[in-house]
């Protein structure tokens, strides 16, 4: 079929003018002028009118077991109370209040034009529960060793073998210890190991609060506290920092992507330069949520870190939408253009879930996951026009289906 629309915008090369994308079966064929594409590509032609065309956004961090947790916590005196007010909220959920809120978490992120995300997952084993997502979803088994070990190989091995026998379920499984502070050395190590055998993409949240700060390098606040009371070790705290304890005991490579990073000293800033260049998921609005510490995006990203968008949890957010990421992401940091925002949230998320090759834009041989939404005539870019775009995507296609209609 070819796909005809007003403008397509592939981010790769410039926006097209009255633009076309064959696709056949699942994958783009052709893209380029209408005219070209319909003199080089057979098939139906589907003209989307007035509208501008661009990749499916891609979330590279949320949770969607807290969808129902949205205004459920009020922004708290420090990250400790967050997670005493998280944890007694989870405490008061069932399963079947699981399950509701990935299937809430997914029909949202679908309405916002996601069409590829990460999904930090703390109860993998709901997933034969939960029906086939409509969009490409990693499902990364979220861990804590505080209290007892966890049996990394076996949930590995069983999330691998749910996906070999579940095919028609679009993007995959992947690892996520959860943090310095609540996973131990081993358990990274063992999720480095499984990551480089099963060539998935791994995760973790590291240097996110002041607090997490405090705790490695000087052995106390509320943060530790708390840790010291449900009784980890806190051996390694006192002369470290969030980055170089979790460096330490094993390299993180270019499978890997941190979330947050807010917490950086200079010490960690010659560690950077120094490290391999993994990938780093900004979550702009719960970052404004917390009152974290400003991320250091230019640094980073001079450094040569590739760095992507994610929405968090709606345990600290309002809403999934990329779009008001961009926004929020724009307001703080006004040096970056809209066009390399929504490089953040295409390209960049497909290059850290490793599918440069064939997500997060519109090129032959990519996946045909698009999505379109109005071109109004404002007089602004095309990408100024994309990322002021609010409310919920007219036409959206995944793998090649399309999942809603104009
Ligand atoms: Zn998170």
């Amino acid at each position: 079929m070819i796909i005809r629309s007003r403008i397509v915008v592939p981010m790769v090369g410039e926006p097209i003018n009255n633009g076309a994308i064959a696709i056949v079966g699942n994958v783009i064929a052709g893209v380029g002028r209408f005219e070209d594409v319909k003199a080089n590509h057979g098939g139906d032609v589907l003209d989307l009118g007035e509208q501008i065309v661009l990749p499916g956004l891609i979330n590279a961090h949320c949770h969607l077991d807290y969808t129902l947790l949205r205004g459920q916590i009020p922004p708290q005196k420090s990250f400790t109370d967050w997670i005493r007010a998280i944890n007694s909220h989870k405490a008061a959920l069932s399963e079947e209040d699981y399950i509701a809120s990935i299937g809430a978490g997914l029909a949202e992120v679908q309405k916002f034009g996601t069409t590829s995300l990460l999904n930090l997952e703390a109860f993998p084993e709901l997933l034969p529960r939960i029906s086939r997502p409509p969009l490409r979803a990693w499902w990364c088994a979220e861990m804590i060793d505080v209290r007892e070990r966890v049996p990394v190989h076996e949930v590995s091995e069983n999330l691998h073998n749910w996906f070999e026998a579940h095919p028609e379920w679009l993007g995959g499984f992947a690892l996520a210890p959860h943090a310095p502070f609540t996973a131990s050395a081993q358990l990274f190590a063992a999720a480095a190991e499984i990551s480089r055998k099963y060539h998935v993409p791994v995760t973790t949240h590291v240097a996110e609060s002041r607090e997490e700060m405090q705790m490695f390098r000087d052995a106390n606040g509320s943060l530790f506290d708390f840790l010291k009371s449900i009784g980890r070790q806190l051996d390694d705290c006192g002369s470290s920092t969030p980055f170089s304890s979790l460096t330490r005991g094993h390299a993180v490579d270019e499978r890997w992507i941190l979330a947050h990073l807010n917490e950086l000293t200079e010490g960690d800033f010659d560690l950077l330069t120094r490290a391999k260049k993994f990938h780093i998921a900004h979550c702009p609005r719960s970052h404004a949520f917390f009152g974290h510490t400003p991320f250091e995006l230019r640094r980073l990203q001079t450094l040569g870190f590739n760095i992507c968008l994610g929405t968090d949890s709606l345990a600290s957010n309002s809403s999934l939408s990329l779009f008001s990421e961009m926004r929020e992401l724009l307001r703080k940091e006004p040096w970056i253009s809209p066009r390399e925002v929504l490089t953040m949230a295409t390209v960049n998320g497909a290059h850290a879930i490793g599918r440069a090759d064939s997500l997060g834009r519109i090129s032959p041989g990519f996946c045909a996951d698009l999505i379109a939404i109005p071109s109004a005539e404002t007089g602004r870019s095309v990408f100024d026009a994309i990322v002021t775009f609010e409310g919920t995507i007219p036409w959206v296609m995944v793998n090649g289906d399309t999942l809603s209609l104009l």
